[in-house]
C-alpha cells in the first residue's frame, strides 16, 4: 500500500481552484464540492460518513425537544430580561450557566433552554456515533481540536511521516481559515495570509511524502465556501408572537430560523411574520432534496438569502463579515476538492455525499 493523506481545510472556497493549481502544482485534479444543507457539522457528516441530516439525526448544533432540553430547570422570562438587560448580568449568569452545562449557550433566550438540546458531533471527532471513512479504514487522525491548533496538528502529521516508515492512511483536520474568513472577510489581507499558510503546508506535506517514496495519494477537501455579509436582519418572532417556549419552540441560527409547534395557527402566524425578511421558508421538496425532512429539525425552516445575516442570532450577538449556510447551490457556497489523482467520477460539481464514496475508494 502507498501513503494516502486527506487534508480538510474548513471553508476553502472553490474560487481558489486556479490559485491552488498554480501554487500547489502536484494537485492536478479538482472539482467543486456542493455542500449539503446546514453548517459544517452537517456537511462533514455528508463528506465523511455519507449521511444527510435526516440520516445523521441532527441539523446544526441545537434541536427542539420539549421538556428534554439542556437545562432541567425552567428560567422565567423576567429573569431572562433582567440578565439580558445588563452587561454584567449577561456575562456573569451566562458564565455560570456555561460551567453548569458545559456549553457556552451563547444568546439563546433562557426560557427556551428547557426545550432546546445540544446535538450533533463532528464526523471526524472520535465521538461521532456513525461509521465514517475514518473508522471504516482505520485512518490515523491529526485533528486541530486534539492538538490545539492547525499548525500543531500539521507538525504531528509531519513527524509521523518522517519517523515511521509504515505506509500511512492519514487525515489532517484544520479550521483556522474558516475563523479568519468569518472575522476578516473574503479578500482581506488576513485571509490572504492564512491562504498562504494553507498552500505552504500542502507543498510541505507533498515534499514529506515524496521523501518516503513514489505513488502517495494526496487529497484536499473543504466543506463549503463563503459569502460576504452585506446586511444584518432580525428574526424576533418571540417578541412579535407571545408563547415562545410554551406554544412554540424557536431557534435562530445565523442564516436560518427554525420554528416548532403543534398549533397550525401559530405556524401560520410565524409564516406571515417572516413575510418581509429576505429569504423563504423551505418547502417540502427542498427539505426532501436536502435530507432535512425530519420534523425534529423544525416544523418551519426559514433560510436567508445570500449575504444577509440574523443579528442577534442564538449563535452570537456580534455579526460576522462572511458566512456560509445559505442555499448550497449558490456559487459562493461551493467548497473545493483537489487531489493528485481523480477521486470521483462526478462532473464539475460533486455533492458532498458523493465525495464520501470517493474518499472510501481513496483509502481502500
Ligand atoms: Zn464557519
Amino acid at each position: 500500500m502507498t501513503d494516502r493523506v486527506l487534508v480538510f481545510v474548513d471553508a476553502l472556497p472553490y474560487q481558489e481552484r486556479e490559485r491552488l493549481a498554480r501554487e500547489v502544482p502536484a494537485l492536478t485534479w479538482a472539482r467543486a464540492i456542493e455542500p449539503g444543507f446546514g453548517y459544517s457539522l452537517n456537511v462533514k457528516s455528508e463528506l465523511f460518513a455519507g449521511l444527510a441530516p435526516d440520516q445523521a439525526g441532527f441539523l446544526n448544533e441545537w434541536t427542539y425537544r420539549p421538556g428534554r432540553g439542556i437545562t432541567k430547570v425552567g428560567y422565567p422570562r423576567w429573569f431572562d430580561r433582567l440578565v439580558s438587560a445588563t452587561w454584567l448580568g449577561s456575562r456573569v449568569v451566562r458564565r455560570v450557566l456555561a460551567k453548569l452545562y458545559g456549553e457556552s449557550l451563547r444568546n439563546i433566550p433562557l426560557p427556551l433552554l428547557t426545550d432546546l438540546d445540544r446535538d450533533g458531533v463532528n464526523a471526524y471527532e472520535r465521538g461521532f456515533p456513525h461509521e465514517s471513512v475514518f473508522t471504516e479504514f482505520e485512518v490515523e487522525r491529526f485533528l486541530y481540536s486534539e492538538f490545539g491548533s492547525d499548525g500543531a496538528a500539521f507538525e504531528a502529521l509531519l513527524r509521523r511521516l518522517d519517523t515511521d516508515e509504515r505506509p500511512v492512511k492519514a487525515f489532517l483536520a484544520t479550521a483556522e481559515l474558516d475563523h479568519v474568513l468569518h472575522v476578516h472577510a473574503v479578500n482581506s489581507p488576513e485571509y490572504e495570509a492564512e491562504l498562504k499558510v494553507v498552500i505552504g503546508r500542502m507543498n510541505e506535506l507533498l515534499s514529506a511524502l515524496q521523501r518516503r517514496g513514489e505513488g502517495a495519494r494526496v487529497c484536499l477537501v473543504s466543506d463549503h465556501g463563503m459569502a460576504s455579509v452585506h446586511s444584518e436582519v432580525t428574526f424576533e418572532l418571540d417578541t412579535a408572537l407571545p408563547g415562545a417556549g410554551k406554544s412554540y419552540g424557536l431557534f435562530v441560527d445565523a442564516t436560518m430560523a427554525r420554528v416548532w409547534s403543534r398549533d397550525e395557527a401559530v405556524l401560520e402566524r410565524a409564516r406571515s411574520f417572516a413575510g418581509d425578511i429576505p429569504g423563504h421558508y423551505l418547502d417540502a421538496e427542498e427539505r426532501r432534496a436536502w435530507g432535512i425532512s425530519s420534523p425534529e429539525f423544525g416544523d418551519l425552516v426559514f433560510l436567508l438569502d445570500e449575504g444577509y445575516l440574523f443579528v442577534p442570532s442564538f449563535m452570537g450577538d456580534a455579526g460576522v463579515k462572511a458566512m456560509h449556510g445559505y442555499d448550497p447551490r449558490l456559487d459562493s457556497q461551493k467548497g473545493l476538492l483537489a487531489a493528485n489523482v481523480p477521486v470521483v467520477d462526478e462532473g464539475e460539481v460533486v455533492p458532498a455525499r458523493a465525495a464520501y464514496q470517493g474518499f472510501r475508494n481513496f483509502f481502500s
